[in-house]
């Protein structure tokens, strides 16, 4: 089953000084950095009541980030919608037509299991799968 939204991604060039201006927006400080090396990127996770905000910094060149805001800039990168059998969902989008972008779920940041779908199906917003790795 696809669930409420567990994040918005936004993508940003400078993570200390996003700290900054999110932490005054949010009125609330960080209460997460990690680093994700299979995207090559440093992630800062807010909460706002209900809400979380995950900021990602390109550590590299490689990262998926880096080549977003070379196109596009700084913004919201990603949407993440909470799943609670990210394999099943997985399948169930496969069948509806959608492309993703990895075959196999990756280990995000926050104790999670990703898996995105190609933007070009989904009038170009990125959408993350994410569930929660129970160990
Ligand atoms: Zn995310």
């Amino acid at each position: 089953m696809i669930g409420k939204i567990e994040h918005l991604g936004i993508a940003v060039k400078d993570l200390a000084k996003s700290e900054k201006t999110y932490a005054a927006i949010l009125n609330t400080m960080a209460y997460k950095r990690e680093i994700v090396e299979s995207e090559h990127v440093e992630t800062l996770f807010f909460k706002s009541g209900e809400n979380k905000i995950e900021l990602l910094q390109a550590l590299s060149d490689a990262s998926p980030i880096a080549k977003f805001i070379e196109k596009r800039g700084e913004g919201i990168h990603h949407i993440a919608f909470d799943v609670d059998d990210i394999h099943a969902e997985m399948q169930r989008l496969v069948n509806e037509g959608f492309q993703l972008i990895h075959d196999t779920p990756k280990r995000g940041a926050d104790n999670k299991l990703i898996c995105f779908l190609h933007p070009k199906h989904t009038h170009g917003v990125l959408i993350e799968l994410c569930q929660e790795i129970r160990e």
